[in-house]
């Protein structure tokens, strides 16, 4: 083992880690749904360790069972609050696919093996820390917490839910990547100050029983729960509260109480995120376990640049959590923990990524500071891409050429999505990606190959990603480079019908692309297809939608996507009757409008061969 990795102390995870740190209480409780992996990849260990950093004791509960609360207890009762996540993914996510099957897996779990947190995460996290501790403050956060701050659809339960700090009874709920307010949180803990009375803090939520005046009242929790109307209406209110600088205080009335949630947390400076990635993380799965951690095998040799996305995909929640403002490390704050990666025992001069939501997103970002501070837009890419986006900076390729020097790094891949509809903004960018950093294959997403649907998923349309996939196959072939791409297509999305999708197989026929695995959407909590999929309308444009929701043509949709397969061309076949579209039937499979001349012949009495064939078959 390297001197870094002997030199790593983990976080307490039981008595007899605290005590051989000599603390005898924590300040602070983390709970998590995931394993505990100290890395900077992983929210929970990210924070635990922001605030050890600040001077704080703290342990982490990774998947305790919630069912028993001496697990909660085994570190004793913490002097300040318990911090519960569901993890890196909402839990229901991680339990069932779209098709609401339970999933036999999780890849945050040693082993890969389902069942080590609960459905609801949070809310029975929080239930399990307030038996076990009576009256110690609960703070939620993380993706599921955050998402599901205000009332919002739940695809699982088919219904609208309360806000998760209702039916968690959380105290406090920090929403976003939360360095700022839990720091802030903690520091006013620690001098004495009550949970009630923090009300203040930008990113936060919370219950009350009175609505501040000042505030922006959105449609109540009754309402949006029987009126999709008005579902749609808090929905766009809420989205168009999205910049910290401009954001209004929202509160939504749950009966007798509401739910306060104050205005978006600011984003990080380049310093401040390069202190966090500086902090003394092992990088490593905690000793204790035994089996492999599928999530830490995908990331251990990758690193992240940046974070947030300005992309604002109807169907992601990114922007929802991480930002649209990009926040990036300093080149030399990546080049450092590459070079800290080359130096573990396992690494064999293959760095798997550089990247974040986006990979060629590094730095970018509005050119126009007076515009982003009144930008109400979600995407500055959609429907066009802002003129005040600066679209690239050269940093990107220096970093990537001046990480190729390392002498231990012989492989730098890009393993994170890129935006194609930006490639044409950074010519060097997409040569080095092309040289040196695809590996043979190239992930895209455009999602569909029609422009209805693409353009209620937000993103660019299938014209803009021919010309991408030309440009690709011409440079790529320049260079002396025999390169592919694994495309990324959505099924049964909002906003799809059985046409559009026929439109999309032809579109990938047509591209000569092939599609390995089809993504059936999934309404989760919090994005704007998850809106359209309960309401049935653009929450902005007030628009009906068409949803996919029978199973049958949830199966012709994927069946489409996949038409190359031999066993999907019953459905297609069918789908392209239902709609009338034998012309796409012809160009699917041109060997099938020989057939049917074949068999129109037959049908006129030749060839005698086929017709004997024929009538031998009706006599059996
Ligand atoms: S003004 Fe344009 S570039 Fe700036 S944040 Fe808004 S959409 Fe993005």
């Amino acid at each position: 083992m390297t001197q870094a990795v002997i030199r790593c102390r983990f976080l307490p995870t039981n008595r007899k880690e605290m005590e051989e740190r000599g603390w005898d209480e924590l300040d602070v409780l983390f709970v998590t749904g995931d394993a505990y992996i100290d890395h900077p990849a992983f929210g929970t260990p990210l924070l635990a360790r922001l605030l050890e950093a600040k001077g704080y004791r703290v342990g982490i509960l990774a998947q305790p069972d919630w069912r028993d609360r001496q697990a909660f207890q085994v570190m004793g009762r913490p002097r300040l609050y318990a911090a519960v996540s569901a993890g890196a993914m909402d839990s229901m996510v991680n339990h069932y696919t779209a098709a609401k099957k339970i999933r036999r897996d999780d890849a945050y779990t040693p082993g890969g093996r389902a069942g080590a947190r609960p459905n609801r995460a949070v809310i029975a996290y929080t239930a399990a820390v307030k038996g076990a501790f009576k009256q110690l403050p609960t703070v939620i956060g993380g993706l599921e917490a955050s998402l599901r701050r205000l009332a919002h659809y739940d695809y699982w339960s088919d219904s609208v839910r309360r806000s998760v700090l209702i039916d968690s009874k959380g105290d406090l709920l920090l929403f976003g990547m939360a360095e700022t307010a839990l720091i802030e949180l903690t520091r006013r803990l620690a001098a004495g100050e009550k949970i009630s009375t923090i009300t203040d803090l930008p990113g936060s939520a919370f219950t009350t029983t009175e609505a501040a005046s000042d505030t922006l009242l959105l449609p109540s929790f009754d309402a949006v729960s029987t009126d999709t109307q008005a579902y749609n209406e808090a929905f766009r209110l809420a989205a168009e509260q999205t910049n910290s600088y401009t954001a209004k205080t929202l509160t939504q009335p749950h009966g007798d109480r509401f739910v306060q949630v104050n205005r978006p947390a600011a984003p990080l400076t380049e310093e401040e995120l390069d202190r966090i990635y500086a902090l003394p993380f092992c990088r490593l799965p905690h000793p204790s376990y035994s089996e492999k951690i599928p999530a830490y095998e995908q990331i251990r040799f990758s690193v992240t640049s940046h974070r947030g996305c300005f992309g604002g995909c109807a169907f992601c929640a990114i922007t929802h959590h991480q930002g649209k403002t990009i926040q990036s490390r300093s080149p030399a704050s990546i080049e450092q923990e590459v070079d800290r990666l080359t130096r573990h025992p396992d690494f064999k001069g293959t760095v798997t990524d550089i990247g974040g939501p986006t990979a060629n997103m590094y730095r970018l970002g509005c050119r126009n500071p007076q515009a982003e501070q009144q930008c109400r837009r979600s995407s500055c890419l959609f429907p066009e891409i802002c003129r005040n986006l600066r679209t690239f900076d050269p940093a990107m390729t220096r970093l990537l050429s001046d990480l190729r020097q390392h002498p231990k790094v012989k492989h730098l891949f890009i393993a994170s999505g890129i935006r194609y509809d930006l490639l044409p903004f950074q010519p060097d960018y997409f040569n080095a990606l092309l040289q040196y950093h695809v590996g043979g294959l190239l992930k895209v997403a455009p999602e569909s190959g029609s422009v209805a649907v693409a353009k209620v998923m937000q993103k660019p349309g299938p014209d803009k990603f021919s010309d991408f996939l030309a440009g690709y196959r011409d440079r790529s072939q320049k260079l002396g480079l025999r390169q592919g791409v694994v495309p990324y297509f959505i099924s049964a999305h909002p906003g799809c019908t059985l046409g559009d999708m026929i439109d999309t197989a032809l579109f990938l026929k047509r591209n000569r692309l092939q599609v390995e695995q089809v993504q059936e959407f999934t309404p989760t909590p919090g994005s704007l297809s998850t809106c359209i999929y309960h309401t049935g309308q653009d929450p902005f444009s007030g628009e009906a939608v068409h949803i996919p929701r029978s199973a049958a043509e949830k199966r012709q949709q994927k069946a489409l996507l996949l038409y190359h397969l031999p066993q999907q061309r019953k459905d297609v076949v069918a789908a392209c009757k239902q709609c009338r579209r034998e012309d796409a039937l012809t160009e699917l499979y041109p060997e099938h409008k020989v057939k049917q001349q074949t068999i129109r012949s037959e049908d006129k009495g030749e060839p005698q061969k086929g017709k004997q064939r024929l009538q031998r078959k009706r006599s059996h």
